[in-house]
């Protein structure tokens, strides 16, 4: 279905948690967030049915994300439920890899096709003052692990940072020159507990390596390969603004609110909604999409939650 901008509304992504076992600084508070009665956030059934609503008002790819989303129990029962949905032709998660070596394999096998890990810096003490509470060890071994249990096409998530990961960017580069993965640079947004002091263009990974040659393109992100390189390089610059003219998504919270945009205040209650009832309020949501966000003028998102609610 096309929202009101032309653009082609292909893609959900359901935010199935806001609890998280790290504390990203720029995106939870340090005392984490407090758990919410089981009967506030969407079962599993509620998660198909609300993504088969979806497909019916033209979905095809659906992103699990959160919070962390292998921490929500029955993780697996919404990748079965999902996956097996006619017309969903991708269902891909995002997470922050620290489950994976316990649960790649269930994932895989629960018809889970693409992962998508988020990792900020190689350092191993770099990690542990950004997560507060994460091993770098741990993610690693979940790279691993995802890669054994036959998951191809991974991507990895860097959020740049000034001042933290800005040296590091020829490293993650290499990654991509040496493993067939993509690694997405992703602007910082001021949304939640992200600020702008540590915002870095995202133009600021072909400075530092030139060499980087322009690849075909992937939706919101400008890619690159390394000559000679396995892998790719993404460019997610939502702050630079070369993101709202190919926006093709629309958002789930986990407590059943869809966001047309992830930088508005407007959100749509479906919960209570089935059946056509609930394709309609979808469909609703995407004919109320806004054009673009304003946060590079006025310097703050308009969403009245932070990224671990919303699901980045
Ligand atoms: N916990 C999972 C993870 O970290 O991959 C999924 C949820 S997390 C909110 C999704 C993505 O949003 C992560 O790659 C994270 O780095 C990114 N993110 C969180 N806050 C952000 C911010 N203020 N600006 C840019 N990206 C952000
Ligand atoms: Fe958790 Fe992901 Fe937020 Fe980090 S970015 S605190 S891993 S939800």
């Amino acid at each position: 279905m096309r929202d009101s901008c032309a653009r082609d509304i292909t893609y959900l992504r359901l935010s199935v948690t806001e609890l998280c076992s790290f504390r990203c600084r720029y995106c939870m508070p340090e005392e984490g967030v407090p758990k919410r009665p089981h009967e506030e956030i969407c079962s599993p059934e509620e998660l198909v049915e609300i993504t088969r609503q979806a497909v019916r008002c033209g979905v095809r790819k659906v992103r699990l994300t959160g919070g962390e989303p292998l921490v929500r129990r029955g993780i697996l029962d919404i990748c079965r439920g999902i996956s097996a949905l006619e017309g969903v032709e991708e269902l891909c998660l995002t997470t922050n890899g620290a489950a994976l070596p316990r649960l790649a394999g269930p994932l895989k096998e629960a018809g889970l096709n693409r992962l998508n890990i988020s990792l900020d810096t190689l350092r191993p003490d770099r990690f542990a003052y950004m997560t507060r509470t994460g091993r770098l060890e741990d993610v690693l071994q979940g790279l691993k692990a995802a890669a054994g249990a036959g998951f191809t096409g991974t991507k990895m998530n860097v959020v740049l940072m000034k001042d933290f990961n800005d040296d590091e960017i020829p490293d993650f580069v290499d990654l991509a020159r040496r493993f067939p993965l993509e690694v997405r640079f992703i602007e910082l947004m001021p949304i939640g507990e992200g600020g702008n002091a540590q915002f870095l263009p995202a133009e600021a990974v072909l400075e530092a390596c030139p060499d980087l040659r322009p690849a075909e393109g992937a939706g919101v992100a400008r890619r690159y390969r390394p000559p000679g390189g396995r892998g790719l390089v993404g460019l997610i610059e939502p702050m630079s603004h070369r993101f709202c003219g190919e926006c093709d998504r629309i958002r789930v919270t986990a407590d059943g609110r869809l966001k047309p945009c992830l930088h508005s205040d407007q959100e749509i209650p479906l919960r209570g909604l089935t059946g056509e009832a609930l394709r309609q309020a979808i469909a609703a949501g995407i004919t109320a999409k806004p054009q673009r966000h304003h946060m590079t003028e006025t310097g703050h998102s308009d969403a009245k939650r932070n990224m671990h609610q919303i699901g980045g």
